[in-house]
């Protein structure tokens, strides 16, 4: 027996109609170095649909990629409706991507336009003659008056305000909810960047799922501060949040500095900013004296958060950090390490050993670990470990046009995360490591992560990672590189000390180098990559 249900599409059409219907009086801040500027869902909705009948006007394929090459801006947010909502497909570049990887995903994506922020020209402007298929380059200036358009042999050069003034409104139509409406590509510590193609339909219920009480729980209340770039997976599913809800949004613009961020919490009110924990390592610094009371929550995921970085946060603010797990892959969200009501009796610090888990699965997707050895799953029983697995509408089937895919995925269809985790008796998700990152010592595992916890858990550690090097009795052992805070002196000893009694004696650090700054990814992360290559011939002190 079928249902009796009305066949309606799950599209990005919805959102964006609600917000121009019911919110049109709602605010969307932008931070841009000569200060604030505001407009509202009600002009946001106009100008998305007149860049929606430029790209026709363009020619844009009926599902041409459309690229962004910009910052956390309304305009980007236009973007990020008016190629979807139009059939097309919006790809966004990330900024901070080696020149030949960009190169690489532009082409592999085949970009039929890129639109870019005027301060970021300067990056993409030497690599237009090595994109193959893109015929408009369109500046958005952001960087004052007074600017010439480039020239580029075979590229149209456009100005955005001239292309979104020219259009007339369009009207905004798709049918299907398995269309694709966006991509993003892995930032590929290794090898080529993977692509990930998100539908209509994955979207629309990734979205329902940041609405969730049980997860951040978006609602029309709240001032959404994505820090999070809108090129790093969907911005993960704030800014469609915000446009779905009449939230109103803060995109941070082109300055990321902890100060400029606590300035627009403090004189926005905002109640959500989430970002990665480097990005609240920073801020941390900076509450002193400021008013953050508006805040009700700070998700944070990426990379795990240190135990350490929450509880400083509950110190000051009066509230953890929510951590949450995910990547490019799962759209990103797939678990939120909200504290079940079953467990909220728990002493302070058992609840701040819960949060530093990386939580139960969000309602709509099921997580599983399989341990390596055996392929069978492992008992969640909190400290089985195996490989992280991933099902659920909003998690991808497969990469873009990459042969690599068949690897990535089980026989059953889930896809292995290249996690590693335990789950506790209760379902929360414990990340160990990334396999590839894991310190595998005489056979058995260190988890890099943990250490890294213990470590910056001390009150003179800024920052931790660790890192496997060579041995040759034990395979690799562990090398702690540790950044001390300002002002501060630590040393080995001292750091060995610490750990003393937190963790198993035999994970103990061989050698401890103290470094200005721990390098960090295109979208934040502790780069292990660059660590292992500057420390390879790291010679450890025998014992
Ligand atoms: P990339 O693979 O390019 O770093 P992603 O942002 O998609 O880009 O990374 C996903 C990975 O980030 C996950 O597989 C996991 O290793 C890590 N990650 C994300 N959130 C967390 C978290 N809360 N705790 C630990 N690791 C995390």
């Amino acid at each position: 027996m079928l249902g009796t249900m009305q066949d309606r599409p799950l599209t990005l059409v919805h959102f964006f109609e609600r917000a121009e219907r019911y919110f049109a009086d709602k605010e969307i801040v932008t931070g841009t170095p000569a200060g604030t500027e505001r407009t509202t869902y009600g002009e946001w909705a106009d100008r998305t649909r007149r860049l929606g009948s430029a790209l026709d006007r363009l020619g844009i394929s009926a599902d041409g990629r459309v690229a962004t090459f910009a910052w956390n801006t309304a305009r980007h947010l236009e973007l990020y409706f008016a190629a979807p909502c139009s059939g097309r497909v919006l790809h966004t570049l990330n900024i901070r991507l080696f020149p030949e990887q960009v190169t690489y995903i532009v082409n592999h994506a085949e970009d039929e336009v890129v639109f870019v922020d005027r301060s970021l020209l300067g990056l993409l402007a030497p690599l237009v003659p090595t994109f193959t298929s893109v015929r408009y380059l369109v500046v958005m200036e952001d960087a004052g008056p007074g600017h010439e358009l480039p020239t580029f042999d075979g590229v149209e050069v456009l100005e955005y305000e001239a292309l979104v003034a020219d259009g007339p409104p369009a009207e905004f139509r798709v049918d299907d909810e398995w269309r694709a409406a966006s991509m993003c590509y892995t930032s590929g510590t290794t090898g080529n960047p993977k692509g990930v193609v998100y539908t209509h339909r994955s979207t629309y219920l990734h979205t329902l799922a940041m609405l969730f009480a049980d997860s951040v729980g978006v609602t029309e209340q709240d001032v959404v501060m994505p820090v999070v770039p809108m090129f790093h997976a969907n911005a993960w599913g704030l800014a469609h949040a915000g446009v779905a809800t009449g939230a109103s949004l803060v995109l941070p613009g082109p300055d990321l500095s902890p100060g400029a961020l606590v300035d627009l919490i403090e004189a926005e009110r905002v109640t959500v900013a989430a970002g990665v924990p480097t990005i609240w390592m920073g801020v941390l610094d900076e509450l002193g004296g400021r008013d953050v009371s508006s805040l009700r929550a700070i998700p944070c995921g990426g990379s795990a958060v240190p135990k350490a970085l929450s509880e400083a946060y509950r110190a000051a603010t009066g509230m953890p950090i929510l951590q949450a797990w995910g990547m490019t892959e799962t759209s990103p969200i797939a678990s939120v390490a909200v504290v079940r009501s079953g467990l909220a009796g728990r002493s302070e610090d058992e609840l701040a050993d819960l949060r530093a888990c990386q939580g139960p699965a969000v309602l709509g997707v099921d997580l599983r670990i399989v341990d390596q050895a055996t392929g069978e799953p492992a008992p969640w029983d909190g400290e089985s470990r195996g490989e992280l697995q991933a099902a659920g509408p909003w998690i991808t089937a497969t990469y873009y046009d990459d042969e690599r895919s068949a690897e990535s995925f089980t026989d059953d269809g889930w896809l292995r995360t290249g996690d590693v985790a335990v789950m506790t008796p209760e379902g929360y998700v414990r990340i160990v490591d990334r396999t590839k990152d894991v310190v595998k010592s005489g056979g058995e595992w260190i988890s890099s992560v943990e250490l890294e916890n213990e470590i910056m858990a001390h009150p003179k550690v800024a920052e931790a990672a660790v890192i496997g090097v060579p041995h040759p009795k034990w395979s690799e052992r562990p090398l702690a590189c540790v950044v001390v805070r300002p002002g501060e002196t630590l040393t080995k000893d001292e750091v060995l000390e610490f750990l003393d009694g937190r963790i198993a004696r035999w994970w103990t650090p061989d050698d401890v180098v103290f470094i200005d700054e721990v390098p960090k990814t295109s979208v934040g992360k502790f780069s292990k990559k660059d660590l292992r290559d500057r420390f390879a011939d790291h010679v450890l002190p025998t014992a």
